[in-house]
């Protein structure tokens, strides 16, 4: 989603008479787009504001921008912990931002002539976003993609109401909302027209989509619509919520072959207990029986998900719950994190878990997650499998695609195939990739 939101500053930018630079050396403005789902990922930001400050103080006309979620929190408190800093916006104000350059370059004036230099002006902040209005305020220009790629990101929701425990994005992205059926629409169109044939819709829960307005439309529906598209080949979407999933989203996995085989399901813990805390409304059970139900429906369906380990609370035999759910389910890739307390959430205000019990158990999660992903992997040597080329790889001759299951896959190949959906003869497993040969031109 941050990937999506700065492809779409990067447009409002370009509009205001920016282009994007390889390095931040070479640029006038440089945006860090911010997670703050952990605190590792805000602290990143801190670190990485202390490298930028090296630049401005060599060009001090540099603005630096902090985007995305850590914005929304820290607000106003961000310039005085980052002097450095000139902007300051949360993750649904974008479409402001040449307004907020404005309003900088006039603060930027006043300090040069109160003080005689630039560096004491007023940074500027936006932080509020007008829920109703996300929709019609954010997305309301065209897409004018910078970065040509025959796949891209299509927001439909924003926000969400679940208040999972140990969770910010509630309190950062705000109320679950959804956008119109017929602005998604309008915007794959023109996607489609611009090259594009992959198209993944995004949402904090992206499920939960609903187009009221259209007889309650669900996301399933939606697929099927969105399949119909000239130019639209393949199909994916996430973030899901397990609770959300329901028979007709489920259907459209059966019928609709460009919707992919690959599905992130999220499940953080397979423990009753520990569910319950999180608050995630559901039992390990009904996890299983749902992937199940899934995969009746569309047999060759790969999953992924994403664990916590370490939750306020857990025991040992809690987590082995979590080892005993994974090997149940076997998951093609997957996301691990350490529990880590986020300021404002109710998990973070139970007694803790101590730090080296949480490092023991990723490691032993991991180990077993690793050694799924690559007997998934391992499992597709000598198949043909459908790669969509997005791009040149790092070796020279190199073109590097997506799978169905959304693998990379190396192959040697000239540009020509870049933006074809081409059948590839796996030769070699690795852990993260594969790489094979064009079966046929
Ligand atoms: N809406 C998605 C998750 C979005 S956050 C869902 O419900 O599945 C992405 C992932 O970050 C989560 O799935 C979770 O595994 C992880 N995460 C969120 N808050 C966290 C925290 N406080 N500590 C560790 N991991 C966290
Ligand atoms: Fe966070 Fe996802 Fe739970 Fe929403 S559903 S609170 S985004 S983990």
């Amino acid at each position: 989603m941050n990937v999506y939101d700065s492809e779409r500053m990067g447009e409002a930018l370009n509009t205001a008479g920016y282009h994007p630079v390889d390095t931040p050396d070479k640029a006038d403005m440089v945006i860090l787009n911010t997670c703050h789902i952990r605190e590792k990922a805000a602290e990143k930001v801190y670190s990485e504001l202390g490298r930028l400050k090296k630049l401005k103080d060599i060009n001090e006309n540099m603005i630096i921008g902090v985007a995305g979620c850590v914005a929304q929190a820290e607000g106003e408190e961000m310039l005085s912990r980052a002097p450095t800093v000139d902007l300051v916006f949360g993750p649904q104000t974008f479409q402001a931002l040449p307004e907020m350059l404005e309003e900088l370059a006039d603060n930027r004036a006043d300090a040069l002539e109160e003080n005689g230099h630039i560096k004491k002006a007023k940074g500027v902040v936006r932080t509020s976003f007008p829920a109703e209005e996300k929709f019609t305020t954010l997305f309301e220009t065209p897409r004018q993609p910078l970065v040509r790629s025959p796949a891209a990101f299509v927001t439909v929701q924003e926000g969400c109401d679940k208040f999972c425990t140990f969770c910010v994005v509630p309190y950062t992205r705000g109320a679950e909302v959804s956008r119109a059926a017929a602005e998604i629409e309008a915007e794959v169109v023109s996607l489609a027209q611009k090259g594009v044939s992959e198209i993944t819709l995004l949402g904090q829960n992206v499920n939960a989509w609903l187009d009221a307005e259209e007889n309650d439309m669900g996301l399933g529906q939606l697929l099927r619509r969105l399949a119909q598209v000239d130019g639209i080949e393949r199909l994916r979407y996430t973030t899901s919520h397990p609770r959300d999933m329901d028979d007709a989203l489920i259907e459209a996995h059966a019928d609709l072959p460009e919707l992919m085989p690959y599905l992130h399901l999220p499940v953080q813990a397979g423990s009753d207990k520990t569910l319950k805390a999180m608050n995630r409304k559901h039992t390990a059970e009904d996890y299983i029986e749902l992937v199940d139900r899934i995969r009746a429906a569309r047999p060759d369906i790969a999953l992924s998900s994403d664990f916590i380990v370490g939750f306020p609370g857990e025991t040992e035999e809690d987590f082995t719950a979590t080892l005993d759910l994974v090997k149940r389910v076997t998951y093609a890739q997957a996301y691990s994190f350490k529990y880590s307390p986020r300021p404002g959430t109710p998990a973070s205000e139970e007694e803790q878990i101590a730090e080296d019990v949480k490092s023991e158990r990723l490691a032993r999660l991991q180990d077993v997650l690793n050694a799924q992903q690559v007997t998934f992997n391992a499992s597709q040597t000598n198949e043909t499998l459908e790669v969509l080329f997005e791009k040149q790889g790092k070796k020279v001759g190199q073109m590097v695609g997506r799978s169905p299951y959304l693998q990379t896959v190396h192959v040697d190949a000239d540009e020509t195939v870049i933006g074809r959906i081409l059948p590839v003869k796996i030769e070699k497993a690795h852990a993260n990739s594969l790489s094979g040969r064009i079966s046929s031109i």
